[in-house]
């Protein structure tokens, strides 16, 4: 089966009972049994045939095992973070998603489970991070908002060798592109809210495992805390996921456009995007991924110019998330990533006038023109 027949013919069959084309929706907490024990679905939290059709097709997706749908992203990585005890050390790419960076510093410290972010691109630097107790290596690629990329394959190499897990956030590149697990990760986690989903109006997360006994213990987490999808969120997953292959095909087209323009406008200085072939890991990136995605940064001089921008564009509207049919334009040192003082932001390369956008599925056309008369 190929990408795009995948997302339509992936994962459960069509309802059984009357051939719906469509998953039912099954609005039910508790199933009747048959007698006691005997019964294919007992309680909701535990399992609903609906959130059934979304698991089995992002596990099919990014082919794993098992797949589980979770209320958000973030209860997503909690539910992977609740694999880990007190004394465990974790590894995580130094520009994680903010909700992640708050989540393993405020929460998991609580726990008394230790964190430690590296540029996780630079492989002698995951390396060197690795300690004793390290459980878990955490990764995105590309990141946010400056598109660093990381070699799956090899880092996958390292975990192994070190026996550590590596949990890979494939929110950004979606599985239409990138497949983690075919490239040696464990753990896939995603924030269906973006691109899966697509279109605005969802807040999802999905978890994939590589394995049979992994699998095991997430469902027994997912059951044991409860932060599951609901049904009719599920559903709507379900139906967001269908053409993801189309929009990230469409998206991609209108990317290129956009950073073809951006990169001779004179108003504009460093592009951020993993197809420039001045990008540092663009081979790599090439290599594990059959797309750069919709996401690009880009500065202009001052935070003044930025600001200026933000407010003049009319199709790219000002708003956090990504990812979906409208293109987003933010700017992280303001937004996304406020929360992290100026002079670490520096460091990381976040520089006051770094507009992040994503590119949505409008005509191209307008998205440039727009821009346009945005920067003049
Ligand atoms: C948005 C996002 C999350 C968190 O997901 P929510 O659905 O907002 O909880 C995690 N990782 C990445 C890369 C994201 O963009």
């Amino acid at each position: 089966m190929r990408k795009k027949t995948r997302l339509i013919h992936g994962g459960a069959d069509i309802d059984k009972n009357v051939g719906a084309m469509s998953p039912p929706i099954y609005q039910a907490s508790t199933f009747k049994q048959n007698g006691v024990g005997n019964f294919t679905y007992e309680y909701a939290r535990t399992g609903n045939p609906t959130r059934d059709a979304v698991e089995t097709l992002i596990a099919d997706l990014e082919k794993g095992k098992r797949g589980f749908a979770f209320a958000s992203g973030m209860a997503a990585i909690a539910a992977v973070m609740d694999l880990f005890q007190a004394g465990d050390h974790i590894l995580l790419t130094d520009d994680v998603y903010g909700g992640t960076f708050r989540y393993m510093t405020k929460i998991l410290n609580r726990r008394n489970i230790d964190v430690d972010f590296v540029d996780s691109s630079d492989l002698d630097k995951v390396r060197e991070g690795i300690r004793e107790e390290t459980k878990a290596i955490f990764i995105e690629t590309p990141t946010n908002p400056l598109l660093k990329i990381t070699d799956i394959k090899e880092l996958a190499n390292i975990a192994k060798e070190k026996n550590v897990l590596l949990i890979a956030d494939n929110t950004f590149n979606t599985p239409y592109w990138q497949n983690p697990i075919d490239l040696g990760a464990n753990i896939v986690v995603h924030s269906a809210t973006k691109y899966l989903g697509g279109h605005s109006d969802l807040v999802a997360g999905l978890v994939v495992v590589d394995d049979e006994k992994l699998g095991e213990e997430i469902h027994f987490i997912q059951n044991a805390s409860g932060g599951v999808l609901a049904p009719n969120d599920s559903w709507l997953l379900v139906r967001g996921i269908r053409t993801l292959g189309i929009r990230m095909e469409e998206i991609e087209s209108n990317t290129q456009k956009i950073v073809e323009y951006l990169v001779d406008h004179p108003k504009v200085g460093k592009v951020y995007y993993p197809g420039l072939p001045e990008h540092p890991n663009r081979d790599i990136h090439a290599k594990q991924s059959g797309g750069f995605g919709g996401m690009v940064s880009f500065t202009v001089e001052s935070e003044e110019k930025a600001l200026d921008v933000l407010n003049k564009v009319r199709y790219f509207s000002l708003a956090e998330s990504l990812g979906a049919v409208e293109s987003l334009i933010s700017l992280p040192a303001k937004m996304t990533h406020a929360s992290i003082p100026r002079e670490r932001r520096l460091e990381l390369g976040i520089e006051d006038g770094l507009i992040r956008i994503s590119v949505g599925l409008e005509d191209v056309e307008d998205l440039i023109e727009d821009l346009d008369q945005a920067l003049q």
